[in-house]
């Protein structure tokens, strides 16, 4: 436990709660939680808050200062250190329209089209006219973004797919560091309470279906210590990737999509999970190397590296116009298929011209990470692969970063707002996080103060809600640590950069048995793996790789970052529509699509109409997948929407105009 704690009012341990019936009925308009939860002894302590922000990433922190600026009492749990996450190595920077002759509007149009067709504009429209404040007001909050010389104004850059220098970075490369350094300062300053090493493990719901705060296991010593609880009516989660899911990533040990499993056992739905941005090209270590590798920065090409084969062939010369400057996903498209084509582990970006004295000025922290690996650029070509970076997708949210369960909010990595469409716009997911994490800091706080608001997502309850008690004998098994390899080795190899319907399909049914492995050894000898973070990470895992596959296998087409060779074409026609996920209580997912205009409406008063959104079967609620055998269950096919536009969209046509690109 770190920070002090003198606005939460801590009562250990918390009088009995009452025990309802897991799927009791929810209140109306609020979906149903599916009563599953992850197996963990009951808490033994507690504490209460008005707000409690999980996760301490640029999305956490930035809604943890402004939720206690408007008076609310909130703690900030964080699985690790108050700075573990993705954002502390965000390199490139920050995108908003600072710049002379820019406008939101111009970044608005480069985000449509990075998106492919899928972006809500809606959303992008908040995200670029309301940053330029919200890149302000952290600046004020006190990060130290580089100036220009010449102006003594913001130094701004250019990134692929941005038309204007609008980029504000930090320390050349070193932008999140910077970032997170600021806000970490500025939580500390202001004395808002925070627990580190403390994994949250679930949603904690009232008997009709609100959050009423989560359930959380801290690594810690004294009163807060194993599993507890912090009762609170808003949960923000703010839990950032999920890039752990695959065997190499850029993303930190801590990405293993916590919050968008936790929030499918609460009943949320999630959106877009099958477009994940993979990076062309990351350090390759090996091919027994795990986990999180280092970047090797797009700007490296930008400056004339070239990719080239073991024979030094430049193999992207052909492949698209722009040869090794192409957009991202065509460049991890290319090496990917020249890798298999030789049966190679990795291709090489060779920068051997650059020589020395240009690598240790213009990249020294690339040119530090190759030599700690033995590799030295100056002399060699370096070895890289691609690798797992963002997720676009995540848990469906409101422009208030409402999710569909009523209190539960979500912003930063872990939401899908509709921002990002199928592809990720360079350095909009800093951004992102600011803006949102802002809004749903202002919606907290103007719904406490609202008590006429009717309703589930009306006014919060000053009350703290009483929490449904978990089930005491688990349903669903964990899985044990050594699951998390098995998992991420599956997922590289059927849902990787190239995806088809055999490698998705052969991907599911290996998940599908290790699932059914976990839960044959608990009915026949009682046995689930033993709580712990590496089993509690693991079925996380599990869940939210399945639920990738399965939106993965229905996305019959290639679009923005989701490649499949067996439909290599995008087809706006029935395509230009949103994968919605919700888990049921037997543990099937239900499977719809959302056309554009019913993206991302998520509250009562903006619910889409019914007949624009398309259940992929009969049942007209939604079509029971089971999670475990998404193969078994048929490849339904999206029905054609009257209402979705037959022609792409806004500025899709135009074209890519990639530059250097940081992260
Ligand atoms: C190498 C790299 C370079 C990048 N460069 C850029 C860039 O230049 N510009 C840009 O815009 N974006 C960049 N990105 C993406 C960007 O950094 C992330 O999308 C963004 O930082 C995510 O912020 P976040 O607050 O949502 O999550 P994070 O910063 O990842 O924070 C998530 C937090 O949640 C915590 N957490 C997770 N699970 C749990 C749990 N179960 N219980 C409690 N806490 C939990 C984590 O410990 C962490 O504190 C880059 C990403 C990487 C990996």
């Amino acid at each position: 436990m770190t920070g002090t704690q003198h606005s939460v009012r801590s009562t250990t341990p918390d009088p009995e709660p009452p025990v309802h019936p897991a799927g009791a009925p929810a209140a109306p308009g609020a979906p149903a939680p599916t009563g599953i939860r992850l197996h963990a002894p009951a808490p033994g302590w507690s504490l209460t808050a008005d707000v409690v922000v999980v996760g301490s990433g640029v999305a956490g922190l930035t809604a943890a200062l402004r939720c206690s600026a408007a008076g609310l009492r909130t703690v900030v749990v964080t699985k690790a250190r108050l700075d573990d996450g993705s954002t502390r190595w965000a390199q490139g920077g920050i995108a908003a329209a600072l710049g002379e002759g820019d406008t939101p509007e111009q970044h608005l149009d480069d985000t449509l089209v990075a998106g492919a067709g899928l972006c809500d504009p809606a959303a992008v429209r908040t995200l670029v006219t309301e940053g330029p404040g919200a890149v302000r007001r952290l600046i004020e909050s006190g990060a130290h973004f580089d100036t220009s010389a010449t102006t003594g104004g913001l130094a701004l850059t250019r990134e692929g797919g941005h038309h204007r220098s609008r980029i504000a970075h930090a320390g050349g490369d070193a932008t999140g560091a910077e970032v997170s350094r600021a806000l970490v300062a500025a939580v500390r300053a202001h004395d808002i309470p925070t627990v580190e090493n403390a994994l949250v493990l679930d949603l904690l719901t009232d008997a009709e279906g609100r959050a009423a705060g989560v359930t959380l296991h801290v690594m810690g010593e004294g009163q807060h210590d194993g599993v507890g609880a912090v009762h609170a009516p808003a949960v923000v989660l703010a839990t950032g990737g999920m890039g752990q899911i695959f065997s190499v990533t850029t993303n930190p040990p801590v990405s293993t999509g916590d919050g968008v499993a936790l929030a499918l056992r609460a009943g949320a739905e999630v959106s877009d999970l099958e477009f994940v941005q993979f990076h062309p090209t990351v350090l390759f270590l090996g091919a027994d190397a795990e986990g999180q590798l280092p970047l090797v920065s797009e700007a490296v090409r930008g400056e004339g590296a070239h990719l080239v084969d073991a024979d030094g062939v430049r193999f992207m010369t052909g492949q698209h116009e722009l040869g090794e400057l192409a957009p991202r996903d065509i460049v991890a498209k290319g090496i990917m298929r020249r890798m298999r084509e030789h049966g190679a582990a990795h291709m090489y970006l060779d920068a051997r011209h650059f020589g020395a004295a240009m690598w240790e000025q213009r990249f020294p922290t690339i040119l530090a990470a190759c030599r700690a690996h033995g590799i030295d650029p100056v002399t060699e070509p370096v070895p890289i692969a691609p690798a797992a970076h963002y997720a676009s997708g995540g848990v469906r949210t409101d422009q208030r970063g409402r999710t569909t369960v009523p209190g539960l909010y979500a912003c930063g990595e872990v939401a899908c707002t509709g921002v990002h469409g199928a592809n990720r716009l360079a350095s909009n997911s800093l951004l992102e996080g600011l803006v949102y994490a802002e809004r749903i800091a202002d919606d907290i706080a103007a719904r406490r103060s609202a008590p006429a608001l009717d309703g589930p997502q009306g006014a919060l309850q000053e009350r703290v809600p009483a929490p449904v008690a978990a089930p005491e004998v688990p349903a669903h098994p964990l899985l044990g640590p050594e699951a998390r390899f098995t998992i991420q080795r599956i997922m590289t190899e059927g849902a990787g950069v190239l995806r088809s319907e055999a490698s998705l399909a052969h991907a599911a049914d290996q998940l599908r048995r290790l699932h059914e492995d976990a839960c044959d050894a608990l009915a026949e000898q009682g046995k689930t793996a033993e709580p712990g973070v590496d089993s509690w990470e693991a079925t996380n895992l599990l869940c939210v790789a399945q639920v990738l596959l399965a939106a993965a296998r229905e996305r019959t087409e290639t679009r923005g970052c989701h490649w499949r060779e067996d439909h290599p074409e995008r087809h706006d026609d029935t395509w230009r529509r949103h994968i919605v996920v919700r888990l049921n209580p037997d543990r099937t997912l239900a499977l719809r699509t959302t056309a554009m205009e019913a993206f991302p409406p998520t509250t009562p008063e903006a619910s889409p109409a019914p007949d624009r959104e398309t259940p992929l079967a009969a049942d007209p609620e939604a079509t029971p997948a089971p999670l475990a055998s998404a193969a078994e269950a048929g490849r339904p096919t999206p029905a054609a929407d009257p209402a979705a536009p037959s022609t792409p969209a806004a500025g899709a046509a135009r074209p890519h105009h990639p530059r250097p690109q940081e992260q």
